[in-house]
């Protein structure tokens, strides 16, 4: 029983007195139990001595090893009695080993004994409430160590040798339904609300987690595992109250169509994926610098730009028109003295500004992308399983950057949107990807174990309009060439469904817009349609020549050379009798 690092953590007297008459009474067996129970103790201290990744839980589940019982067996002259003897023993061994799993930091291993232990558990008719309690409790911790080590393992590490696993919050569910079943079989048992806690917390459900640890203090309030988790979940809420203005406005019929951020009447409204409603202007400008919601604390993956909920929207406005035509006057009024973004050659407006600032957004570590470009991804990775989770909840969208040399992220990367997303039903994911911009890396950060990007839209270069040939006559060649590849890809390839599904993915090719007066605009908008028609290009022959060049086509901010490239690849694939590798 002194194995148990904190007392007042420890499992209560009742099974702490059926532990102690288990070892009293099933003699040689009991025997057992007890020493291997210290050994891992005394290896779950040596271990947090050289640095604890998981200090929480770690030494927890090995002081429980000593806590369950294994029921006593009697001498074995009856069958049935034999029968549960060898059960109750397989138990004990499972239980054990998944301790000794738990205390390496095998936690994967370590929930499979624990539910190995608990199946016979269920089964026995003598193994009690706080026999299953003390396994659900276990098998939690397993859990959600599993989900902490998957966050908190470097993106850098990740990139030089990938997991398989589950999504972290998936875990941290499973971790979840294990502690409720803790707290109902032991509702006097202060570690079963300790494990819901944490549970809870790796589920961004924060105040939850907060209720879940007051609960346990209920019982006992002076237990330091609560004590601390409570402070935890804390800093996180402190860290939303500092951001969003509690008071309440003196007008009463306005408050539950305020925002939370300016309290002022809700103008542009938009809501996140987690249901919060906020001005679109104040939502932008809160989300500059992380990725949480305000309010609550959830990571999003949407962008700054949410559309406007618009129904909420026209209700507003309607049931106040005076107070929202004041609240637009003065969003107009602070636009204007707002200085517009300077990134990319179309910011002109407040919106643009917006849309072309730097922006944050995950990143997935793989291969370049070109814009147009079409790309199926089997999603296994655990941290990409959340961050793809996290992306369908948002915008769909994420960055594709590709490993330079000296394992460095290439400044130069893709924002991709998800196009179509299939879960599997082991929690992989298979999904298709179309590239939709080019984005200049600025930093980037880890979150829970992926890389976040601040990145800027990359445009190429204006061109002077005195270079010969002119440009747009190399878009005509570049054009008229890839039309005659597509009609030759349609009747060559039409049988075979992946050029048909190439061409059907990446959509119509980019087409001159009306023709409008000369000037310098007139110019600016013909090469951004010429680099979209060298990227449409780019994007079509790579994928049917398997063409390696992607990241230079995708770095250069030349729109002549990667139509130039363009033409050339065009030629070639012209003089061959057949025209794809596909
Ligand atoms: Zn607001
Ligand atoms: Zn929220």
């Amino acid at each position: 029983m002194d194995a148990s690092p904190r007392a007042s953590d420890g499992p209560p007297d009742a099974v702490r007195d059926a532990a102690a008459a288990q070892g009293a009474a099933a003699g040689g067996h009991g025997a057992d139990v007890a020493p291997a129970a210290e050994g891992v103790a005394a290896r779950v201290d040596s271990e947090q001595a050289a640095g604890p990744t998981v200090p929480e839980t770690r030494d927890d589940a090995a002081a429980d090893s000593s806590a369950a019982p294994t029921p006593a067996a009697g001498d074995g002259h009856l069958g049935a009695a034999a029968q549960s003897s060898r059960e109750a023993c397989e138990l004990a061994k499972h239980r054990e080993h998944g301790n000794d799993a738990f205390s390496r930091g095998r936690f994967d291993e370590a929930a499979n004994l624990y539910s190995r232990a608990l199946q016979l558990a269920i089964m026995s008719p003598e193994a009690d409430r706080s026999v299953l309690s003390t396994l659900y409790s276990n098998r939690s911790a397993a859990f959600a160590s599993l989900a902490q080590a998957y966050r908190n393992r470097p993106a850098e590490t990740s990139e030089s040798s990938a997991l398989y696993g589950m999504d972290p919050m998936h875990l941290a569910q499973l971790a979840l339904n294990d502690a409720a079943k803790a707290v109902d079989g032991m509702p006097q048992w202060t570690k079963a609300y300790s494990r819901k806690g944490l549970a809870l917390f790796l589920l961004e459900r924060y105040s939850e987690a907060e209720e879940a640890y007051l609960a346990g203090l209920g019982v006992d309030p002076t237990c330091k595992a609560l004590q601390e988790g409570l402070a935890q979940v804390a800093k996180v809420l402190d860290a939303a109250k500092s951001t969003v203005k509690r008071q309440r406005s003196v007008n009463r019929n306005l408050d539950e169509l305020e925002c939370t951020l300016c309290l002022r009447l809700l103008y542009e409204p938009v809501t996140t994926p987690c249901g919060h409603t906020f001005c679109r202007g104040c939502y932008a400008r809160s989300t500059d610098a992380g990725n949480k919601c305000p309010l609550c604390r959830t990571v999003l993956h949407c962008g700054r730009a949410l559309p406007i909920t618009v129904t909420l929207a026209s209700l507003i406005s309607r049931a106040f028109p005076a107070e929202y035509q004041e609240r637009k006057e003065e969003e107009d009024a602070s636009a204007a003295s707002r200085p517009v973004g300077t990134a990319g050659r179309t910011s002109s407006s407040q919106d643009t500004a917006a849309i072309n600032g730097v922006v944050t957004m995950p990143v997935f570590v793989m291969n370049s992308v070109l814009p147009f470009e079409c790309m199926a991804l089997n999603i296994f990775e655990p941290r990409y399983r959340l961050m793809i989770r996290r992306a369908m909840e948002g915008n769909r969208r994420f960055g594709m950057a590709q490993m330079g040399r000296n394992r460095q992220l290439e400044s130069v990367f893709t924002e991709v949107e998800i196009t179509e997303c299939s879960p599997l039903p082991d929690g992989r994911y298979h999904i298709e990807v179309i590239g939709r911009r080019r984005m200049r890396l600025r930093s980037t950060s880890d979150l829970d174990g992926y890389r976040i990007a601040q990145a800027e839209p990359l445009s190429d270069e204006l061109e002077a309009d005195d270079v010969t040939p002119p440009l747009s006559l190399l878009g005509v060649e570049v054009g008229a060439g890839v039309d005659t590849l597509i009609t030759r890809l349609r009747t060559v390839g039409g049988t075979n469904p992946g050029v048909r599904e190439v061409l059907q993915c990446m959509g119509p090719r980019p087409v001159p817009g009306a023709a409008e007066a000369d000037g310098a605009d007139a110019r600016e908008r013909t090469q951004t349609y010429l680099e979209r028609l060298s990227f449409w290009t780019a994007a079509l022959l790579v994928q049917v020549s398997r063409a390696a060049v992607r990241f230079e086509l995708l770095q250069s901010t030349s729109t002549r050379s990667r139509l130039l490239w363009c033409k050339e690849q065009l030629g070639r694939l012209d003089n061959t009798e057949r025209c794809c590798i596909m």
